[in-house]
This record gives structure tokens, sequence and C-alpha cells, in this order.
């Protein structure tokens, strides 16, 4: 016999999409769950995030608590590609909004941010997945189970899902989608960042161009340690021997960035992890009774780190909507959600794909920039891809293919 509760809002899982929406949901006064699988601290991947997800942070109430953690600041991006250096510097952006963000080990982010939901009244459970669900004309009833395998089905007036790669709703509704992205593989590790220069901008996360459609990121953290992560076209891995540490140190070694930096510095696990086909979406991002937020709904790349505010963003404004749905208003969910957040998204696709066809870099490294056109660019590199005055948002596609052409003429 399964145990048997009631909740006005379940968020199905615990990272920076549930945590978020968790938050707003109980501010507004409703009364909320959040079901996690995992047991906390976590690892996760996706630890540079961009000064737009402050926004989200703030509206959660959960930016003082971030404040207090000591996470490496970052201020921009550095692009890099034959020696070449491109920097975007968030104080120099189009839009106005946050110049700053972090970068951040997620275990520890996401652990802090649950915490302090929790701390705020909302009942948070770890070791419990959700299993199943089922809709009636009022509410959702969701099955979960905890690690000893006791049942316990749950009344929800709404429910969010945030369970980024475990896609829960996705997988159990049948709704997963093929991104239009192919699939791309990544592969990365932390090491102890033991050579990093004091004062030389080294705590900048920087992106390496490395050949076409394989690039690398370096993320330094504040506790001296520094994510270091290689992605591309499937093929190019399989052009390395060995096991996986010894191909991870041939990357290593073949990048010159990389292997200035990192040969021959501790590595702090035992093996690389390996992440690889996790552009996917989904074929609606809510019904009556549900909205997905963060990867369940859709992931594109990591080229941008636009997943964390993704998440972020889609959690806050799932949460209130849906509190507004559960407090008797008429919630038009198709325009003030799925095409808001695809807007977004859309904004992002269009930049990764300028990025791996290669017209992006042709603009980062031209001989000459336009400042005005730089901080439009910077501004989606922050993550404000909603303001629609900002020309290189409005016409996304339309606008970075016309600038690489003229680039590609001129130089
Ligand atoms: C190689 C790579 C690099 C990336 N780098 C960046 C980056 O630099 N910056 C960035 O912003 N993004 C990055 N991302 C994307 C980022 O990882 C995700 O977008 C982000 O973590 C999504 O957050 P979320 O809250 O949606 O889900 P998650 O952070 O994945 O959290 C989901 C939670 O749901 C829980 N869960 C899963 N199944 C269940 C279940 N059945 N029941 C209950 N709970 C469940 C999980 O245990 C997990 O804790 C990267 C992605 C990849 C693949």
């Amino acid at each position: 016999m399964s145990a048997f509760s009631e909740t006005d809002i379940l968020v199905i899982g615990a990272g920076p999409g549930g945590s978020v929406a968790a938050s707003v949901a109980n501010l507004n006064g409703l009364k909320v769950r959040v079901i996690e699988k995992a047991r906390f601290p976590r690892f996760v991947i996706g630890e540079s995030l961009l000064p737009r997800c402050m926004d989200a942070l703030e509206k959660a109430d959960l930016l003082g608590a971030i404040e207090e953690c000591g996470f490496q600041k970052k201020y921009g991006a550095k692009f890099i590609r034959d020696g070449k250096v491109c920097e975007f510097s968030f104080s120099d952006q189009y839009t106005d909004g946050h110049t700053w963000t972090w970068q951040v080990p997620r275990s520890e982010f996401d652990h802090k941010l649950i915490t302090e939901v929790a701390k705020k009244g909302v009942q948070v459970e770890f070791e419990r997945s959700v299993t199943g669900i089922e809709f009636d004309e009022d509410h959702a009833l969701v099955t979960t189970e905890n690690e000893a395998g006791e049942k316990e089905v749950i009344k929800a007036g709404f429910v969010i899902d945030s369970s980024g790669y475990g896609r829960v709703l996705p997988r159990l509704l049948n709704l997963d989608k093929p991104s239009n992205l192919p699939p791309r593989k990544s592969v990365f590790m932390h090491v102890k960042d033991a050579k990093r220069t004091e004062g030389a901008a080294s705590d900048v996360i920087t992106i390496i161009d490395h050949k076409p459609g394989v690039w690398v990121w370096v993320i330094p953290f504040s506790n001296g340690n520094c994510s270091v992560g290689f992605v591309g076209d499937p093929d190019y891995f399989d052009t390395f021997e060995g096991d996986e540490m010894e191909k991870f140190k041939t990357m290593i070694d073949s990048v010159d960035f990389t292997r200035e930096r990192f040969k021959d510095i501790p590595y702090l696990w035992d093996a690389p992890k390996v992440l690889s086909g996790y552009a996917i979406s989904t074929l609606k991002f809510y019904d009556k009774h549900f909205a997905l937020t963060g990867n369940a709904a859709e992931f594109l790349d990591p080229v941008f780190s636009s997943g964390v505010t993704f998440a972020m963003e889609s959690g806050v404004r799932a949460a209130e909507l849906a509190c507004r749905q559960l407090k008797g208003e008429e919630v038009n969910w198709k325009k003030d959600y799925e095409d808001y957040i695809l807007d977004g998204v859309n904004v992002f696709r269009s930049y990764v794909m300028a990025w791996y066809d290669g017209s992006l870099q042709d603009i980062f490294f031209a001989k000459t920039s336009n400042p005005e056109i730089k901080s439009m660019i910077c501004s989606v590199l922050a993550g404000y891809v909603w303001d629609k005055t900002n020309y290189y948002v409005k016409e996304h596609g339309h606008a970075i293919h016309t600038l690489s052409g003229i680039v590609r003429m001129y130089g």
C-alpha cells in the first residue's frame, strides 16, 4: 500500500531550475514539495553562469545566499583561436542588466540553493524518485519511490518538472523530440589549477576554438581548481588511443593553452567524465497540470553556458504562472511560457549554429570590430536574449550571417 499526501506544487529535481521554481512558488504562499532522486551534494556539469541568471536568483530571493559562498566572479569571457584573443566584458553589454556572475562547482552551488529553499519552509526530500504520473480533472497524481522501494503517491495541483537530464515527464509521457543540432560529445575533468598566475586574468573563463567543430573550455574556480572540457564531433574523440585518462592527457597535450597550463598537474578524478548526445527537445513544454523547465524542456549545447540560465529563467516563470493558475487566474501557457522560453532558446540556437559553422568566430576574430555591434553580441553572451531592442537578438540568425558575410569579404 502506497503512502499518500497532497501539495499545491510538486517540483521534480533540486537542480537550479527546481530550486528557483520551488522558492518562487513558496514566496507566493503556496504549499510546495521538492522530490530529488540523488543525495546532495552531487556532481553535475554546467559550471559557468551568465549574468541573466542573477535576475532569476533575485526573484527567487536566493541571490544573497549565493553571494555568501565566495564563488569565482565572472566578469566576461575570453575566446582564443590560433593565438588570437577576443574578449567580452559584460560591463560593455548593450542591455541594462547584471554585468557579472560566477563560475561555480555545481555540487556546492546546487546544494547551497536547495538548502536555502528548505530553510524557507519548502519540504525537500532527497533519494526519492518520481516514477509515474497520472492526471484527473484538477490534479496530477505523482508516484514516487525511495531507495528502500517505499512508494508515496503525491496529489499535486501542478507539477514543475525540473529533472534536467533525467527528463522525467518527457520520458513518462513520450514527449521527447530530437534536437535539430547534431549529436556532439564532451570529455571533461577537474584539475588542480597549480599554474594559475596571480593578476594575469587567468581566472577568466576561456573558450579555445581548437579546430573546426572542436573547442575547449577552461573554467577556473575560487577553490584553486579548474574545470577543463573538450567538446566536438564524436569522431574527433576516436582519433585518440588508450584508456579515457590517456586520451584526455593526449588532448591536453594537443592544445597550446591547455598544454602550457595543465600538463603534469594533478587531476582530481580517476578518469574524465564523458557525456554525449545531450542536445534534445520536447514536443510541448507544458500541459494543464505540468510545465517542463531547463533541460527537461530543451538543451542545445554547452558552448555559450546557457543551460543553467535557461533552467532558472524557465523555473521562475513556470512557478509564477503555476501560482497564478492555482489562484484561479486564466494563464496563457503557450504565449507566456513556451513561446517566451523558445524565443530565448532560438536566439542561442542561432549563435550555437554560427559557432559550429565558424561564422561567429570570423566575427570574433575579425581584424576590426564595431563597438556597438560587439556590445549587442555581448548582451547575448550575457544571456539577455529577450531584449528585442537588441538587433542581434531580434534578428539573430540573419544579423549574424549578414555580419559574418561582410567580415569574410572585407576582413
Ligand atoms: C558538457 C556540458 C557542459 C555544460 N556546461 C554548462 C555551463 O558551463 N554553463 C551552463 O549554464 N550550463 C552548462 N551545461 C548545461 C547544464 O548542465 C544544464 O543545462 C543544467 O544543469 C540544467 O539544470 P536543471 O536544473 O534543468 O537540471 P539539473 O541540474 O540536471 O538537475 C536536475 C535534478 O533532477 C534530479 N532528477 C532526475 N531524475 C529524477 C527523478 N526521476 N526524480 C526526482 N529527481 C530527479 C537529478 O538528480 C538532478 O539533481 C552543460 C552541459 C553539458 C552537456
